[in-house]
C-alpha cells in the first residue's frame, strides 16, 4: 500500500474507530495455531523466546469458535501470531470451522510460504480462507537466506506462483493472495524490485513496516519520531496464543504481558477484566511502563491516534494541561 492510500485508509479507520469503541468485543482477533516455525528469520524474535512450543488444543479452538459465533461476525480473525501456522496440521479445519459459525468477515493467515503445497492452499480457499499473506521479504536466493536463515526463497516463490494458477484455474475470488515484504531501513531499492516483481501477479503486494520487537532484534525500522499516545490496539485488537494465554499485542513474543488463561467466561471475560482495563487506563493517564512490554515498544506508531478522544472520553486531562481545580 502506497503512503498516501494508507493515511487515507488510517483516517477512515480512526474515524470508525470512534464511532464504535468502547467495545465488548474485540474488532480483530489473533489465534495462534502453533508456535512452531520453520525459520529463523532475523527479524523475528521468536529465537529468544522463552516460551514452550506447543499447539493450540483443539477444544479451545472450539469454545473459542463458539464464543465468536455468538459475538460475530467480527472484523477480522488472524489464524497467527510468533509461529507458522502451516506447521499445525488442521488449519484448513480451523477455517472451516470459523467460517461455519461466521466468526469474522474476513478469515486471514499469515505464511512464511514454504509449507504452501497445491493441496495445502487447494484445502484453506475450500474452507473459505478469505486472505493468504506470504511473508516473502526478498527478491532473490541470497538475500532471502540471509534474511530468514533457509535457502527456500525459489521454493517460496513457487508455491506462491503454483497457487495464485490454481485460483486463475478455478475461477476462485479467495483467497486473496498477498505477497508481503518487510520494508527495512535503507532497503529502498529492493522495496521497488519487490513490487515490480509481484504487482500484475499476486493480488496484491503489501509492503509492511518493520518494527524491533520491543528491541529485541536490530532497529532497521524506516519510519518513528511522534511525541507518544495510547496504543490503539488495546481497544479493538484481542490476542489469544497457543498455549491458551491472552496478550494484549500481537508483540508480546514471551508473554510478557500475560493477561491469564482464557477460562469459563471465555475470551471476552479477558477482554472485559480488570488486567485489561487497568492498562487502558495506564496508556490513557501516559503510564507506559505499567507492563514491562509496553515501554519499549514502538508498534503503537503505526496504529491510529486515538489520544486525546479517549482522554475526553474517560475525562482525563491532557498530559500537558493543568490538572483539574478542585471544586471550593
Ligand atoms: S504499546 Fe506495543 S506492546 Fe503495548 S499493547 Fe501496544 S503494540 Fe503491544
Amino acid at each position: 500500500m502506497d503512503l498516501d492510500r494508507f493515511k487515507r485508509w488510517m483516517g477512515l479507520r480512526t474515524l470508525y474507530l470512534k464511532w464504535t469503541l468502547p467495545l465488548r468485543f474485540p474488532l480483530i482477533l489473533n489465534i495462534e495455531p502453533t508456535n512452531r516455525c520453520n525459520l529463523a528469520c532475523r527479524m523475528c524474535p521468536r529465537a529468544i523466546s522463552h516460551r514452550p512450543v506447543t499447539d493450540l488444543d483443539w477444544g479451545l479452538f472450539e469454545r473459542l469458535a463458539d464464543e465468536l459465533g455468538r459475538h460475530g461476525p467480527i472484523l477480522k480473525v488472524f489464524l497467527q501470531k510468533d509461529g507458522e501456522p502451516l506447521c499445525h496440521p488442521r488449519l484448513a479445519e480451523m477455517v472451516a470451522l470459523l467460517r461455519e459459525v461466521r466468526a469474522a468477515r474476513r478469515l486471514s493467515v499469515i505464511t512464511n510460504g514454504t509449507l504452501l503445497t497445491e493441496d495445502r492452499f487447494a484445502a484453506l480457499a475450500e474452507a473459505g480462507l478469505h486472505d493468504l499473506i506470504v511473508s516473502i521479504d526478498a527478491t532473490n536466493p541470497t538475500d532471502y537466506q540471509a534474511l530468514k536463515g533457509l535457502d527456500a526463497y525459489d521454493r517460496v516463490v513457487a508455491n506462491v506462483e503454483r497457487a495464485l494458477a490454481l485460483k486463475r484455474r478455478h475461477g476462485w475470488r479467495f483467497p486473496e493472495i498477498k505477497a508481503r515484504l518487510v520494508a527495512r531501513q535503507g532497503h529502498e531499492t529492493e522495496i521497488e524490485a519487490f513490487r515490480h516483481q509481484w504487482e500484475g501477479k499476486a493480488d496484491f503486494v503489501d509492503i509492511t513496516p518493520y518494527h524491533t520487537w520491543l528491541g529485541a532484534v536490530k532497529d532497521e525500522r524506516a519510519y518513528g519520531g511522534r511525541p507518544r499516545y495510547p496504543c490503539a490496539l488495546l481497544w479493538y485488537t484481542g490476542v489469544v496464543n497457543a498455549d491458551g494465554r491472552v496478550s494484549p499485542c500481537c508483540i508480546d513474543f514471551n508473554l510478557e504481558g500475560d493477561l491469564g488463561r482464557v477460562g469459563e467466561g471465555g475470551f471476552a471475560a479477558i477482554w472485559n477484566g480488570p488486567a485489561l482495563r487497568r492498562l487502558r487506563r495506564a496508556h490513557i493517564e501516559g503510564d507506559y511502563r505499567r507492563t514491562a512490554i509496553c515501554g519499549p515498544c514502538e508498534y503503537w506508531l503505526i496504529k491510529e491516534d486515538l489520544g486525546s478522544w479517549l482522554r475526553r472520553r474517560y475525562g482525563v486531562p491532557e498530559p500537558s494541561s493543568p490538572p483539574p481545580r478542585r471544586s471550593p
